[in-house]
């Protein structure tokens, strides 16, 4: 339905494996399967997986109904205003907050729909100028105006961050070193050592290790799980 390509369970519970074999022990792993057929998801969650990530709207309304019901679902791409009502209360977590705007409609949606939502800040830390998300000053200044405690239905559990596109590992470390300062700083002075900010995403296919040596406790990766995406 979302693309033609065929599915081999067997290289896709094969990839879960090894990776899984690779990770350590206490990072949790988005199984990114956005652009990728129903079949394959089923796969991964044959072989185990229960955390998916998705980028787009309505292609995850339109797989959510498709799968088993206990799959904890990630929205991870860009969230148009829009598009929220629709997506309030179908998502374990919405990885992808970009903006002021943007997590003040989930906060009045889910105050309406009844239900809290779970998010995290995304923060911009790459060069590319196309990536979305707040810069760290920007994030900074949020909380220091306290806006996090104006949100009443909305938790937010952390941060999420890309690397600049490139093989450059240097590039890569730094930009998620800067994340992992950002994370620990905002944690430390505006969260309980118990509180709910303890999610800090990044990591792809291609850098997901040095985003766990930079203190990732979640990665998002797909086509070292499901292939090339079409
Ligand atoms: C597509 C995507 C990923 C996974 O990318 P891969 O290179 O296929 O592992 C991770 N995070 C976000 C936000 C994405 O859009």
């Amino acid at each position: 339905m979302f693309s033609q390509k065929p599915v081999s369970p067997l290289l896709i519970s094969e990839n879960l494996a090894a990776l899984k074999s690779e990770i350590p022990e206490g990072i949790a792993l988005v199984a990114v399967s956005k652009f990728q057929p129903v079949e394959a998801l089923q796969a991964a969650y044959d072989a185990g997986q229960r955390l998916f990530g998705e980028s787009r709207v309505q292609e995850l309304l339109e797989k959510i109904p498709l799968l088993p019901q206990d799959i904890k679902w990630h929205f991870i791409g860009h969230l148009q205003t829009n598009k929220v009502r629709q997506i309030i209360g179908r998502t374990a977590l919405i990885e992808s907050v970009d903006s002021e705007k943007l997590i003040d409609l989930i906060d009045a949606e889910s105050s309406k729909a009844g239900v809290e939502t779970k998010v995290l800040m995304q923060v911009h830390v790459a060069a590319e100028y196309t990536k979305f998300g707040f810069t760290p000053d920007e994030l900074l200044d949020f909380f220091r105006r306290g806006r996090h405690r104006e949100l009443k239905n909305t938790v937010i559990s952390g941060l999420m961050a890309m690397a600049t596109n490139t093989d450059d590992e240097t590039v890569i470390r730094s930009e998620f070193r800067t994340a992992s300062n950002l994370f620990r700083t905002i944690s430390g002075e505006f969260f309980d050592e118990k509180g709910s900010f303890r999610t800090l995403s990044m990591g792809m296919s291609s850098d997901w290790p040095i985003a766990v040596e930079e203190g990732a406790t979640l990665i998002r990766v797909g086509s070292a799980i499901f292939g090339e995406r079409n």
